[in-house]
């Protein structure tokens, strides 16, 4: 490896996007570009310059990436990316900065053996069922018109952001007008176990699941709101490593994972993760923190998986942004489905004219 660069971008929202946490109008982003043997190995960033879904901002990670993760990948050999996440198990949490760069390396491993990175994972699958997810509409009527538009196009699942005080109107409304489509509620924490009866009143909407509906770091409370509703919960912000989901496992916090990379720090730890998964029966679906077409085409490759059963929130890049700043940004090739790129490496390049347009700054290094 013989150059970093780290580049710091702005993308413009199509739509605003709300979540229980607030409203993103722009995305924030920071790459990770790996230089090294005549190739160019990506990786993205999942933060967000706010620390409202994880602790970690796109500041921390260029922190953590320019003072520890840098230095060590330009003075030392890697023989693999497996030898590299050895090298800085040292360093504690900071997931998402760790899973930027370890991303670049994997992409560049990839491209130098001339294999697609789902390939060199062990993923089988080529066509990804693809589900989407919907932010907090101003209306209910403005939600059912939304969901409907996108059964449409051919989403395999639906996920809507809940909020309190709004969740049965809108799972009601949606479930009279539309019938019974393979539909989910993502919380991100906004309840805590007091409402166990207000979530139990979604049971009977035949929900797919319930995301994270308790605290972000819990694990016991969501296993005693395991036993008192029969909507299956997913977690998604309370499983940052494979010994947070054995934990979860074994307490009854789960039934389902929405796996995020950045998450959980990064594509080893995720095959880790979804190993697990596979061996101990419990659905896999992969998430998206607003990706670009960079943290996108990741995500495709981990689904390719076989232990990912559920369609995941990898909906493709024109959902989201106005342009990609990528050559082959995500699209579906048949409605609701992605191919995944034969390409070695992760599958997409920097489309070079988009990148300028939204470049904040960049910094190099070695
Ligand atoms: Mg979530």
């Amino acid at each position: 490896m013989e150059r970093v660069e780290l580049h710091r971008l702005r993308m413009p929202m199509k739509e605003p996007f709300e979540t229980s946490f607030g409203v993103e109008y722009d995305k924030s982003v920071l790459i990770v570009a790996i230089h090294g043997g005549g190739f160019v190995g990506l990786g993205e960033c999942g933060a967000a310059d706010d620390p409202f879904y994880l602790e970690e901002t796109n500041a921390s990670a260029e922190y953590i990436i320019t003072h520890f993760l840098v230095p060590m990948l330009l003075s030392t050999e890697f023989d693999s990316p497996e030898e590299f996440v050895r090298s800085i198990a040292h360093i504690r949490r900071n997931e998402m900065a760790k899973a930027a760069v370890e991303a670049a390396i994997w992409d560049l491993f990839s491209r130098s053996r001339g294999t697609p990175l789902y390939r060199m994972i062990g993923g089988t699958k080529i066509e990804i069922p693809v589900g989407i997810s919907v932010g907090i509409q101003p209306t209910i009527d403005q939600l059912v018109s939304k969901v409907a538009g996108y059964l449409e196009q051919g989403y395999k699942r639906i996920k809507i952001k809940i909020k309190p005080g709004k969740e049965v109107d809108q799972v009601k409304a949606l479930r009279t007008t539309l019938g019974d489509f393979p539909l989910m509620a993502d919380a991100n924490s906004a309840y805590c176990l007091e409402d166990a009866e207000l979530l139990g009143s979604l049971d009977r909407y035949n929900l797919m699941m319930i995301e994270q509906p308790l605290a972000y770091d819990d694990l016991i409370d969501h296993a005693e709101l395991a036993k008192k509703i029969s909507t299956p919960i997913c977690l998604d912000e309370s499983i940052r490593s494979l010994s947070h989901l054995d934990a979860a496992v074994r307490l009854g916090s789960c039934q389902i994972v929405n796996l995020k990379m950045p998450r959980v720090g990064g594509v080893l730890e995720s095959i880790k993760i979804a190993n697990f998964c596979a061996g101990a029966g419990l659905d896999l679906w992969c998430g998206g923190l607003l990706e670009t077409g960079v943290g996108r085409a990741f995500n495709l490759a981990i689904t390719s998986l076989d232990a990912f059963t559920l369609p995941g929130d990898t909906a493709p890049s024109e959902r989201y942004f106005v342009r990609d700043i990528v050559d082959r940004p995500a699209e579906f090739s048949s409605p609701g489905i992605i191919s995944l790129s034969e390409r070695p490496g992760v599958g997409v390049d920097f489309d070079p004219s988009t990148l300028q347009d939204y470049l904040v700054a960049s910094t190099s290094f070695g």
